[in-house]
């Protein structure tokens, strides 16, 4: 099953697994596809798997995942009731950042799965997950905390958790901008769902 014709979640990992679209193939122990709710209203998109998660498989099973546990904690919700994966789906060597190309050859995944989950809300975890989302070269620490729309739905912007981590995490001057920033995400999830537009009203737009 390619890509383009995945329709499930299961599918689109089981495509990914042998992916070598990009170099990050070569360093892997496995492809860190994604895990969480396959219909979540929210879905976090971090930078790329680390030691840990390569190894385990998983995305944010280390200490920067033991705080977005903590913070989805705090307005509700559990890591299974959100979709969590990253804008590279292999770890970079030594931690790198992910590169230009790298992100590019990644990016048919992150809008695979995005058709796919079909979020209320995307949440973008640092500056590459935003780069990419927002398809622009913006600055997290500029963005952060704003609501923006990207194909209908809203995008938040916030930290990456390992930022607020080397930031000093409880003790850091970024706590309190996450917090806020999950506070924001907690009022978009209970929004009510659009209303289905009326008879009535399609035929005001139509004449
Ligand atoms: S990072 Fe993405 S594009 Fe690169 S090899 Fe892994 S799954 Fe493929």
């Amino acid at each position: 099953m390619s890509m383009s014709t995945s329709t499930t979640l299961e599918e689109l990992a089981a495509d990914a697994s042998t992916c070598t679209r990009c170099r990050l193939a070569n360093g892997r122990t496995q492809v860190v596809f994604g895990t969480g709710n396959p219909h979540a209203d929210a879905m976090f998109i971090g930078e790329g798997p680390g030691y840990h998660e390569d190894k385990q498989g998983e995305p944010f099973v280390g200490a920067a995942g033991q705080l977005l546990t903590k913070l989805l904690g705090e307005i509700g919700l559990a890591r299974e009731d959100v979709y969590i994966t990253n804008c590279v789906r292999c770890r970079p060597p030594g931690n790198r950042d992910p590169l230009p190309d790298e992100l590019e050859a990644c990016r048919p995944y992150v809008t695979g799965t995005l058709d796919l989950v079909q979020p209320k809300v995307i949440i973008t975890l640092g500056n590459f997950a935003t780069r990419v989302i927002l398809d622009r070269q913006v600055s997290i620490t500029r963005v952060r905390g704003q609501r923006f729309e990207v194909d209908g739905r809203a995008v938040i912007p916030t930290f990456h958790p390992a930022a607020i981590l080397h930031g000093g995490g409880e003790a850091g001057s970024q706590m309190a901008a996450i917090r806020a920033d999950f506070e924001l995400i907690r009022r978009i999830v209970a929004e009510p769902p659009p209303e289905p537009v009326t008879a009535g009203e399609e035929q005001l737009g139509l004449f």
